[in-house]
């Protein structure tokens, strides 16, 4: 079952990596001028700046801010490194509530050579220690699943499964999952997954970019949609009959799409949104 092609950018939303030369100024001016009405933070681009003046600035460009990017890291080896996740997720949230979004997305942690129970039992404490404070802040705390080749440093959750669970576990309208294509789109259970996250409320964010069949890097080698294998317009048939009405959020790493002219990007991506999303 696939779902009905897209005809408008209504519910197009751009993370700022995705044109990772451009500045927050020049994303303020160059996104809305190709029509894109919405918009996910990353937090290097707030580094020393005034976090609540620059969210003024995007809503008064007519943007909305989907997501603030993003938080987690709760996997250490010591009490210090644990506390300073803490720290720095707090700060995250603070960020979130000042620059207007309602939304922080966590890559939840992993430790090289720890095992991912340990992990796992660190991030739900992290998990715990955050949610009063994000339900303090009104800002909802999204768990990314990551493919299972970032277990070894970034994500001991790598299903939407494993996701659920954590979610279901805290049955809080302030802690979700975020389906990501790329990391998910090889799980045999994605469909039953996402049924079960929008079921029971937890769907809060849909990120979507290509999985290329040569791709030369693990990090920074994505594909815009249609240039590699992911069904992207089945997975998000999946996504919205769970429920999900968001924003269809590209996020795409890419050295070799930094490398070009940033404003013909932007129009690839409306291309390819339209045609594979
Ligand atoms: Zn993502």
């Amino acid at each position: 079952m696939y779902a009905e092609k897209l005809t408008n950018f209504d519910r197009l939303c751009i993370h700022t990596v995705t044109t990772k030369p451009w500045s927050i100024e020049e994303i303020i001016k160059n996104y809305p001028q190709a029509g894109v009405k919405a918009v996910s933070v990353w937090r290097d681009l707030l580094e020393n700046r005034e976090v609540a003046k620059i969210g003024e600035k995007i809503r008064d460009a007519g943007m909305e801010i989907v997501s603030l990017v993003r938080g987690g890291f709760f996997a250490g080896t010591t009490e210090t490194e644990i506390q300073a996740s803490f720290d720095d997720n707090r700060r995250a949230i603070d960020e979130a509530n000042r620059i207007g979004a309602p939304m922080l997305v966590l890559v939840c942690g992993a430790v090289p050579g720890q095992s991912i129970q340990q992990s796992l039992s660190q991030i739900h404490t992290g998990l715990e220690t955050l949610l009063p404070y994000a339900e303090k802040s009104d800002v909802k705390l999204a768990i990314e699943p990551l493919h299972p080749m970032y277990a070894d440093s970034r994500s001991a959750i790598c299903t939407m499964k494993t996701a659920n669970e954590f979610a279901e576990r805290f049955n809080s309208p302030y802690i979700g999952v975020v389906v990501d294509v790329f990391h998910l789109w090889w799980d045999p259970d994605l469909a039953a997954e996402c049924k079960r996250c929008g079921e029971n409320g937890n769907l809060f964010a849909f990120h979507i970019c290509d999985w290329k069949l040569d791709m030369e890097d693990m990090l920074n080698d994505r594909g815009l949609m249609g240039e590699g294998i992911i069904r992207v317009r089945e997975i998000r048939s999946w996504v919205e009959s769970a429920g999900f009405n968001g924003f269809h959020e590209v996020e795409i790493f890419s050295r070799r799409l930094w490398e070009g002219d940033q404003k013909e990007l932007l129009e690839h991506i409306k291309q390819a949104y339209l045609e594979y999303a």
